[in-house]
């Protein structure tokens, strides 16, 4: 079995990417403008199936001096194939006392799942949480899903998440406005497009940086062609954007990256390659 944990150092901070789960998504909602032709010739050279696309939920815990900072929370609910991220970190011998701040990247199910207990408490009892203020203010009102390409039933999923597990957190959660630096070395960047408040997340230490590209990038393929897009971006003008200015950043820095939904433990670098980039993973070992 492949495991579900991989350990990094980002200079002196520790990462921890926790796998919570995968889910399989048709192809079409993941590359929903690519060319047929394109598209199938792309999946066959990196040898993935035609008609669905596997799709991991990768959380990163950082250990920054005495924070332990969880990035995102898992599909806990989504589906049987997730909800690990408990069991994880309790194997990686973290317990959810532990953590002194969460960090969601914005409001998605498969972000938020894991933020509340069965109780529906605060499932990490001593942790800040953090958000974008845009972010929880547009969940937390009438969310206006209109003019994406999800189905019905997905648009509903998304709002009925965000309607059980944010409100709990109201007198907990920590709304940011612009970058921020959440703990020392754990900085908070905007990268709208995906969702309104959507956070990228930037780990720096002794002049190493993990850049945490999160849900910018959807998929390895997106990175050479940053053109493509999906059903799921609230904004797909401005994602687009988002999604060139991060690769750029990423090639130019020479940084680490990370990314939600890559194969797991979507760690790799990001290479110029003509007028787009080239993703390299990580080796195992
Ligand atoms: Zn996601």
């Amino acid at each position: 079995m492949a495991s579900s944990r991989k350990s990094f150092s980002i200079g002196d901070i520790q990462c921890v990417a926790i796998s919570d789960g995968t889910f399989s998504y048709p192809v079409e909602w993941i590359f929903s403008n690519a060319p047929k032709e394109q598209l199938e010739d792309s999946l066959r050279n990196h040898d993935l199936p035609l008609n669905q696309v596997v799709t991991p939920y990768t959380c990163l815990l950082v250990k920054a001096g005495k924070q332990k900072v969880l990035i995102d929370t898992g599909a806990d609910g989504l589906a049987p194939t997730t909800g690990d991220l408990l069991t994880q970190l309790q194997a990686e011998g973290v317990t959810p006392e532990e953590i002194t701040a969460v960090v969601l990247t914005h409001a998605h199910p498969d972000h938020i799942g894991g933020v509340l207990d069965a109780n529906r408490h605060p499932a990490f009892p001593n942790a800040r949480y953090v958000m974008s203020r845009t972010e929880w203010n547009f969940w937390t009102s009438d969310p206006n899903l209109s003019g994406t390409g999800m189905n019905d039933h997905v648009k509903e999923l998304l709002i009925s998440f965000a309607r059980n597990n944010l409100p709990p957190l109201e007198e907990r959660i920590e709304l940011l406005d612009g970058e921020k630096e959440v703990v020392p070395g754990v900085f908070a960047i905007p990268a709208p497009g995906h969702t309104p408040g959507h956070l990228a997340v930037v780990v720096s230490s002794s002049q190493a940086q993990l850049l945490h590209m999160v849900d910018s990038v959807l998929h390895p393929m997106n990175v050479e062609h940053p053109a493509w897009r999906n059903v799921f971006d609230l904004n797909e003008d401005t994602a687009a954007t988002t999604r060139r200015q991060l690769l750029d950043r990423a090639a130019a820095d020479n940084a680490s990256v990370l990314a939600y939904h890559f194969p797991f433990p979507g760690l790799g670098r990001v290479t110029n390659h003509g007028n787009a980039w080239r993703w390299e993973a990580a080796s195992q070992s």
